[in-house]
């Protein structure tokens, strides 16, 4: 015998306006036979697998609409409920990769600075030499710049790029009245 439309739809009736029973029953039952219940219907399900499936699908199929109304109506209604949830899964997400790819980092970090440093030089002398001159030299508090002597030294200049250890501290000008060093490329 077919369920039909009608029936189908009492029956949900009769479940909405008796859920909390519904509940307590459930919740009951579970909590008295929680292990066989679950050895059981892993049983069943493991026997009727492709058939569940099937049926399910089907089911799936037939009520469509009805789900994807019911769906869209609950959105409608929770919607900042709904946000608020997207929003914590979000949050927690992006903790989850920030965590993630801290600890990749911390466990990494040799091969990453060899790899990072490998990339720098294939790429360029000029910018391998300003990188590593700038992660491994710094430049001393109240230094004065080694061209003009007379304004602080914020800059590091090269004059030649093969040796990026090999550096001047000058003013921003004065780097810039030097221009370019050697073996830019
Ligand atoms: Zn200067």
């Amino acid at each position: 015998m077919k369920t039909t439309e009608q029936q189908k739809q009492k029956m949900r009736r009769y479940y909405q306006n008796n859920k909390e029973k519904f509940k307590e029953y459930d919740k009951k039952r579970w909590e008295t036979n929680k292990d066989i219940i679950k050895e059981k219907n892993n049983a069943y399900y493991l026997k009727n697998k492709l058939e569940l499936l099937q049926k399910s699908h089907k089911r799936y199929l037939e009520n469509k609409e009805y789900i994807s109304k019911h769906n869209k109506e609950y959105r409608i209604k929770n919607g900042d409920k709904i946000r608020e949830l997207e929003h914590q899964d979000y949050l927690r997400n992006i903790k989850n990769k920030l965590k993630t790819a801290r600890n990749y980092r911390e466990k990494n970090k040799e091969i990453i600075t060899i790899k990072r440093d490998e990339n720098m030089k294939i790429m360029h002398n000029k910018f391998y030499a300003r990188h590593i001159a700038g992660r491994k030299i710094k430049i001393p508090e109240n230094q004065i710049c080694m061209i003009c002597n007379e304004k602080p030294a914020i800059q590091r200049d090269h004059r030649d790029y093969a040796k990026p250890l090999e550096v001047s501290f000058v003013c921003a000008s004065c780097n810039k009245r030097l221009g370019g060093g050697l073996n830019a490329n």
